[in-house]
């Protein structure tokens, strides 16, 4: 991911984060005060706090015991994914072999969880490829934090992308109100690891290479592109063939970060050999173009630097129609498989049609720039 983006990204994260916050103060009295200074906002009567998904969890069951029998008439297992400033954590009770044990899964984030979706898309074998992560993720804990009953386990998904991550857990018998169970999973050896779940560097700096080594020992298809470092794979299902990050804001292009004198603001396709890399070019005028049916730009599928992609033949020549827009909920934006999404000529098709007239259903449609005529 390019400086930028991380920027953008943590930028998102500390807006969520503080929204967050503000929600669970619940402290209408401040609201009252801001909408008084605020001309056009003249009542908040309508404002409703943000809450999180943990939070509207513990409000819906006021005791431990309430929330055992809504697991109980589950079936056995009450889950809730929520991420905070920390991370990304999915809360359960489940019923074990030995009694109802509270669990708390942490899963990776980041440029780990990038790895993560990348190896995994590009797997022959995507059911062996789970088993392969499982087992990279529990090398990628540092031996001084391993304990016996921290393991790495899969979580089920709502969607195709399967969600891996390290988990740990505590009886339940003895717990009675959500302090409690705070206070026990506060002490777990599992709150050492949400530092590293973004990446050894955090949220900061790509991942190093010996990540992508630990995941290729596991036989995962690991690779990083040479120009920015991103983990990125060649069989997203929207992409075919193109070398594409699955972070929600670049997709199939590189800002060549990493090489140097290559950086430009014209976006230019990742490459995973340096040797590859060539600075962007200029699309001639020639070439044949028609409008995409999204964005009614003009696009190409001969612009020199994505032969083949359907590429805005002018402008910023970018491959990229639409983003992933927010509107969903924490589980289902950890789970997307979408990236970006491609232009699709009018009169053509694409192997993304489908998921973008889902998306532009559900709301997660997004387009970043104004459609001109
Ligand atoms: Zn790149
Ligand atoms: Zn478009």
């Amino acid at each position: 991911m390019g400086k930028r983006a991380q920027q953008k990204r943590a930028a998102k994260h500390a807006k969520q984060a503080k929204q967050r916050t503000a929600a669970a103060s619940r402290n209408t009295a401040v609201f009252n005060a801001l909408a008084a200074q605020m001309p056009r906002l003249t009542s908040m009567d309508d404002y409703e706090p943000m809450s999180t998904p943990w939070g509207d969890f513990t409000d819906s069951f006021t005791t431990v015991a309430e929330a055992l029998t809504a697991a109980e008439e589950a079936g056995g297992l009450l889950s809730c994914f929520a991420f905070d400033d920390s991370g990304e954590y999915e809360r359960a009770l489940r019923r074990g072999e030995d009694g109802w044990r509270y669990e708390v899964t942490l899963y990776p984030r980041g440029y780990l969880r990038e790895l993560v979706k990348t190896s995994w898309l590009s797997a022959e074998d995507r059911d062996q490829a789970v088993e392969q992560l499982r087992l990279a993720l529990s090398a990628y804990v540092p031996p001084g934090l391993r304990r016996p009953d921290l393991e790495v386990v899969q979580r089920p998904s709502t969607t195709s992308v399967p969600r891996v991550g390290w988990t740990q857990s505590v009886p339940v018998a003895g717990l009675e109100t959500w302090e409690d169970v705070r206070l026990a999973e506060k002490d777990l050896p599992l709150f050492a690891l949400p530092p590293l779940a973004d990446g050894p560097g955090g949220v900061c700096d790509p991942l190093p290479e010996e990540i992508f080594t630990l995941f290729q020992a596991q036989g995962l298809d690991a690779h990083s592109c040479a120009g920015c470092g991103m983990p990125v794979t060649n069989r997203h299902p929207h992409w075919p063939d193109v070398w594409v990050s699955v972070e929600n804001e670049f997709g199939p292009s590189c800002e060549r970060s990493l090489l140097t004198g290559m950086d430009s603001p014209q976006r230019v396709p990742h490459v995973i050999d340096a040797t590859q890399a060539r600075p962007a070019r200029r699309p001639t005028g020639k070439e044949q173009k028609v409008q995409c049916r999204h964005c009614a730009a003009h696009v190409t599928e001969q612009h020199p630097d994505w032969p083949g992609v359907w590429t805005e033949a002018g402008g910023d020549s970018s491959p990229v129609c639409a983003v992933v827009g927010s509107g969903c909920g924490d589980a289902q934006s950890y789970d997307l498989v979408d990236c970006v999404y491609p232009h699709i000529p009018a009169g053509g098709d694409s192997p993304a049609a489908a998921a973008i007239a889902a998306a532009q259903q559900t709301g997660y449609f997004h387009q970043p720039r104004p459609v001109l005529f």
